[in-house]
């Protein structure tokens, strides 16, 4: 079954998501030298637009962090901010990060010239939807560098989305505004916010477009394709760079789909990944599935940037609609029916849950989904232990063991079928 050299498909739109992804560090970077334009700092489903409305420059640390595990830095600047008292079973991304910052390393340095590290906030906004270790985060740069923390502290594990929570969200957005207004020295233009609401939106819609193309047999992307490319959404949400972007990539997954190409050559299998990606280790495990002629295909990760709620007739009313229907954010029966429907819409063989050591609000393995999905759909699953950052919670040998045998345990069902 297993191939001797794993066979995958470079995606040709690569070379262009690394151009605007350099256009916005460096836009970044000349915002905070030149002090033309104040920086905000933001978590990855904080209010972004709302930012980019009043003219800040944003910056994700969260994005800074994956960057840091992608690299293989993370490991070894985690004890920095343990030795600070941000204890190592806490989000890796935040001590890393952190890490980082003293340890006065980045690596944005090797890969953009003239960069050093990430820019200076003018001001640190949060919105604790994913987690709290955010706000932790934030008020800790907030005290060291002393300038203004402020963010939304969202409700968590609802099922449903009721007019209430979002009465609760909305105006906390707008508590923001004033602060907001008197750092970024200009008040806010309303039609500036709806021009950005709908940027988002439309960004939002080609996003969830690429990464249904993975329906198609063979999925044209895999998971750890997407975890590159959605860097656009994450990052430049709310900007035409984007939505361009993810037009051009959507045509090249669909040239393949008429063509019949997958990304994985020969795929037999095709597995629903939940939980976060093992940054340092996506080539590995991009390449350990391709070798068994598995495709990752889809993950709940990469679809927690679809945001179908935004609209721009009622920018705040639905940006606090989208942030609260975040997966992260949602009850078990939520998430239940989520994977469900997600299982049969990419007719899934098998699931792959990332129990990250230092993520327990992003792995949903440890209170009987496992048991409870496979008992509702016979769909089989296995339990990897890991985590995003942290390289020393990895065990490769583990790994690699556990995912063969989940394989071959694909087959045998398959040829019982
Ligand atoms: S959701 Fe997980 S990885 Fe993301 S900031 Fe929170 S603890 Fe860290």
């Amino acid at each position: 079954m297993a191939q001797e050299k794993p066979q995958r498909k470079k995606i040709e739109s690569t070379g262009q998501m690394m151009k605007i992804m350099s256009d916005y560090f460096y836009d970044l970077n000349d915002a905070a030298k030149t002090d033309q334009r104040k920086v905000a700092w933001c978590t990855s489903v904080g209010p972004a637009e709302l930012l980019r409305a009043m003219g800040f420059a944003v910056h994700f640390p969260e994005n800074h962090a994956a960057m840091l595990g992608a690299t293989r830095m993370a490991t070894e600047l985690i004890p920095e901010a343990n030795s600070i008292g941000y204890s190592p079973d806490i989000c890796s991304y935040l001590t890393a990060d952190i890490g980082a910052y003293l340890k006065g390393v980045s690596p944005l340095a090797k890969a953009y010239p003239g960069i050093e590290a990430p820019p200076k906030p003018d001001v640190l906004v949060f919105n604790t939807n994913q987690c709290r270790d955010v706000q932790d985060w934030f008020a800790w740069y907030a005290r060291e560098l002393n300038v203004p923390c402020i963010g939304i502290t969202s409700p968590k594990n609802f099922t449903d989305i009721n007019e209430g929570l979002v009465d609760d969200v909305s105006r906390q957005l707008e508590a923001l505004i004033p602060t907001l207004e008197e750092i970024a020295g200009q008040p806010l233009d309303l039609h500036k916010l709806q021009e950005t609401v709908a940027l988002s939106r439309e960004c939002t819609e080609l996003w969830r477009q690429v990464l249904e193309t993975a329906m198609a047999a063979p999925a044209p992307l895999t998971f750890f394709d997407a975890t590159i490319h959605m860097g656009p959404a994450v990052v430049l949400r709310g900007t035409k760079q984007a939505v361009d972007y993810y037009q051009q990539l959507l045509a090249e997954l669909q040239g393949r789909i008429d063509n019949g190409i997958g990304a994985v050559e020969g795929e037999q299998y095709r597995i629903y990944w939940e939980g976060m990606p093992v940054w340092g280790r996506l080539r590995q495990h991009s390449e350990l599935f391709a070798k068994l002629q598995t495709s990752v295909l889809v993950s709940t990760y990469c679809s927690s940037w679809i945001f179908p709620d935004f609209d721009p007739a009622e920018p705040l009313r639905s940006m606090a609609r989208a942030y609260l229907g975040l997966f992260i954010v949602r009850s078990d029966d939520y998430k239940e029916t989520y994977i469900k429907q997600m299982l049969e819409k990419f007719k899934i063989d098998g699931i792959i849950y990332h129990d990250a050591k230092t993520c327990p609000c992003n792995s949903n393995s440890r209170y009987g989904m496992p048991q409870r999905l496979e008992q509702e759909t016979g769909i089989p699953s296995l339990v990897l232990s890991g985590d995003l950052n942290d390289l020393r919670c990895v065990s490769d040998e583990q790994t690699l063991t556990n995912v063969e045998a989940f394989i071959e345990q694909l087959e045998e069902r398959k040829h019982h079928a």
